[in-house]
């Protein structure tokens, strides 16, 4: 088998076998769930329920009228006992529901399953995505439904499916391949309609093997969806480079995926469409990897949206002595957290990454050696040496016309910058401000 790869990128190792190997087992429901009304890209819900209220687990609880926004559900049944505030991924403080569990499990009733799902057109399709909240599970939280209705003047030919899971650590997409490949291609179908899609494209990184044996054969009897192995390489994972790498065909600076004909979608997001579609059941639930050297027993969790993290870690049997750092998600694209207090999991969680003193190495910032390896390494076929010095600068017209929007905030540059230099968050900060500029032009208008 040729495996696929794209220009750029690094190997930061993968340090995925301490989960790898571990099913997803279902953590314990929390006694009380704080699930936030902004979960996602785009507007935040406002709540549907009021303090003294009884839910149903699936019911939904939050939702907002804005087209780039998705609804919240009620992951346990119970009393909402407050609406107040809790942590976002960001360090933001956003509003949340509190429903005390009852530990019933009362489904609600609207979640049931469809027996003629067969027949649902992509509208219907569409529709029940985005009842059911579904967001973009890779760690992008983009509203689905927004992503499977295209400009109508780019039409999809192609869905990219992304099974790749690039980041270091992370397992909770490699265990769903394993545990579920059947709903997996089930929802591929679904995603292909909605889209009017002729093929689907499913990319998995060669370093898991029993993955693609598992999608292969679940896709056995699936002329129009083609698993393939691609090289090991970060971040292979990356929309706009699997894009390239599976189908050949490269995204326009500052365009989606749909101006080149293809929507991509990650493995966990499009069981999450099977399970709304055929079975009714809005995303209420996901793995999450709690793993790394500062966690005792590394693990695969099924966890319900709204699980306070700390009982996470609780339930791995705690942090470690030495624990120095946590960060939510991967370490090459995630955020450090101050600490796990107030913070939920919410339907981008895909990993919690506790990482002891000895892993955590701080260095000083030194002046850059013009050894051009941030430029080698850069998939976006940037200059990050350039862009960084615009940003130190305050020359952020420099940033803009060397592309900084274009920059996918991988951390390959800041991963392979032998002086140490904080290239990605520099950049970062010309994106914020670049778009900064724009909306304060318009607002002039
Ligand atoms: S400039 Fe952006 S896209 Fe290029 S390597 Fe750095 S973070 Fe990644
Ligand atoms: S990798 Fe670092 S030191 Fe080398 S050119 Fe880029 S910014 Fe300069």
């Amino acid at each position: 088998m040729t495996l696929k790869t794209f220009k750029g990128g690094v190997h930061p190792g993968d340090y995925k076998s301490a989960t790898e190997g571990k099913p997803s087992v279902a953590a314990k429901p929390p006694a009380v769930a704080m699930i936030p009304l902004s979960q996602h890209s785009g507007a935040p819900c406002e709540p549907l329920v009021a303090v003294g209220d009884l839910v149903k687990k699936g019911q939904k609880i939050g939702d907002s009228d804005a087209s780039i926004s998705a609804p919240v559900h009620a992951s346990i049944s119970g009393k909402v006992i407050k609406i107040g505030t809790c942590r976002s991924s960001q360090g933001r403080t956003v509003n949340a529901v509190f429903i005390e569990n009852d530990f019933q499990e009362t489904w609600h009733e609207d979640v049931k399953p469809n027996p003629n799902w067969e027949q649902l057109s992509a509208e219907e399709i569409v529709k029940i995505v985005r009842e059911a909240g579904i967001v973009g599970m890779g760690g992008a939280a983009f509203p689905t439904h927004y992503k499977l209705v295209p400009p109508a003047d780019e039409p999809i030919k192609y869905v990219i499916v992304n099974g790749a899971e690039c980041e270091p650590y992370l397992t909770c997409d490699h265990r769903v391949m394993l545990e579920r490949p059947d709903d997996l291609v089930l929802g591929v179908k679904l995603v292909m309609k909605a889209v009017k899609a002729e093929k689907a494209l499913i990319g998995i990184e060669d370093n898991k093997p029993d993955a693609i044996a598992a999608v292969t054969k679940a896709a056995a009897n699936e002329p129009n969806i083609e698993v393939h192995a691609l090289h090991t390489k970060y971040p292979q994972g990356s929309g706009k480079q699997l894009n390239t790498v599976l189908t050949g065909m490269e995204v326009p600076s500052g365009c989606q995926s749909s101006a080149v004909g293809c929507l991509v979608q990650n493995v966990t997001t499009c069981i999450a469409v099977a399970d709304a579609v055929c079975f009714g059941v809005p995303s209420i639930e996901r793995i999450v990897t709690i793993t790394g050297s500062g966690i005792k027993e590394p693990k695969n969790l099924l966890v319900r949206v709204g699980t306070p993290i700390e009982e996470l870690i609780e339930e791995c049997g705690g942090f470690t002595d030495d624990v120095r750092k946590l960060i939510l998600g991967g370490p090459m694209m995630g955020p450090a957290l101050p600490g796990p207090e107030d913070l939920p999991v919410t339907k981008g969680t895909c990993g919690i990454l506790c990482m002891t003193e000895a892993e955590v190495k701080e260095y000083e910032i030194q002046p850059c050696i013009k050894c051009g390896k941030c430029v080698e390494v850069c998939p976006m076929n940037l200059m990050p040496l350039f862009l960084a010095s615009a940003v130190e600068h305050n020359m952020y017209d420099k940033a803009e016309a060397y592309h900084a929007v274009d920059c996918i905030e991988c951390g390959c540059c800041s991963y392979i910058c032998p002086a140490k230099r904080p290239l990605t968050q520099w950049i970062g900060m010309a994106k914020a401000e670049i778009k900064a500029a724009k909306r304060r032009a318009a607002a002039a208008k």
